[in-house]
């Protein structure tokens, strides 16, 4: 006889899976350590950096000879997008600036944190000013099946751009990925296909599987949103290629646990700018001896550096990441091809 207790709980666990089916799979149920009653926390870091701290940086900083963006200038490399709109059997990653890259794998056009604008700022009039035009034009990209977004932040996730991608011809068939608590936000703005994921939360779309995988960063957009969206990295693997697009981060031991679970990966896009001065920066942001670290932690078989060299957003000379990673690179044993850095719309073909 089976008692009507146990049909009961049958019952509710068919629902359950059902349920479960129709969502993002999830590999771990166990750690929500970064979910709190408003929103979300780092799990390796405790204290808060308060608004005295991030005055005091400011203060600093105006006695500080933080250069202008004028005195930049970075080549741009000549690219083929005739060759890339029309690719779709080749692997291949374009820098196209910051944390901006497309990447094409499995027969899928990707984009990384999409920045097309003048200004990485909430309005178009003030804020981080683009020290260099967009390697790959809006107007060359090929069409885009997927967006990855890491967080909330203004260099990250533009508004303009969103829109802008929406607009153009298929734009309506762009999937985003996001991380917790952004869905709304797309879909204010007119994007239907939005799939919000938790940390080691994974999605398969077409020949594609994607995962959203734990870093350290926060987010804020404006006044009082602050960490009430979640940030992440994301891992993209195919049956024969593996991707890790690594958005923005402290150094902590995510890293080895993304690599233990999901690496080694093919490709790894990681940032090497946004790092001084130390005091402030270094929970959020890693510095080029860091990037070779998590390149080395996330078992990374080559690496592109991104999130430098577009935006004034730190206190470090805007051309001094790529030397620094150099260094790090020669230090801690890394081949000259083992981490590379890219000009400004320079592609690389696997
Ligand atoms: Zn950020």
């Amino acid at each position: 006889m089976i008692r009507p207790g146990i049909s009961h709980i049958c019952v509710l666990l068919i629902i359950a899976a059902l349920v479960v089916s129709g969502c993002p799979k999830r590999i771990l149920t166990s750690n929500e350590a970064h979910h709190t009653e408003t929103g979300f926390r780092n799990v390796y870091l405790s204290e808060k950096p308060g608004f005295g701290a991030f005055l005091k940086w400011r203060w600093e900083r105006v006695w500080k000879n933080v250069p202008s963006p004028d005195l930049y200038q970075f080549p741009i490399a000549s690219g083929d997008p005739q060759f890339l709109q029309e690719n779709r059997e080749k692997t291949t990653l374009t820098w196209i600036g910051h944390a901006t890259v497309l990447l094409q794998m499995g027969g899928r056009n990707i984009l990384t944190d999409p920045h097309f604008s003048l200004r990485a700022s909430p309005v178009q009039w003030a804020g981080p000013k683009r020290v260099v035009e967009p390697g790959l034009s809006f107007a060359d990209l090929p069409p885009i099946d997927i967006v990855l977004i890491s967080h909330d932040h203004y260099d990250s996730l533009d508004e303009e751009t969103v829109k802008k991608l929406r607009e153009r011809p298929g734009g309506q068939l762009t999937t985003f990925y996001v991380p917790l608590g952004l869905k709304s936000w797309l879909q204010a703005r007119g994007v239907s296909r939005a799939v919000e994921m938790d940390w080691w939360q994974r999605q398969k779309d077409g020949p594609l599987e994607i995962t959203a995988v734990p870093v350290q960063h926060w987010s804020k957009r404006s006044l009082f949103s602050r960490n009430k969206s979640l940030w992440a990295g994301w891992v993209v693997r195919s049956d024969d290629f593996s991707f890790f697009f690594c958005g923005d981060s402290g150094y902590t031991p995510h890293f080895k646990e993304i690599g233990r679970r999901l690496g080694p990966f093919d490709l790894a896009a990681i940032p090497i700018g946004a790092y001084e001065p130390r005091w402030f920066m270094k929970n959020h942001h890693i510095n080029p001896e860091e990037s070779v670290m998590v390149h080395k932690d996330v078992r990374s078989k080559r690496s592109v550096a991104i999130h430098w060299g577009t935006f004034i957003l730190t206190d470090e000379p805007l051309d001094e990441p790529p030397q620094r990673l150099r260094r790090a690179m020669k230090e801690q044993g890394l081949g000259p091809q083992d981490f590379v850095v890219l000009q400004h719309g320079e592609t690389i073909i696997e």
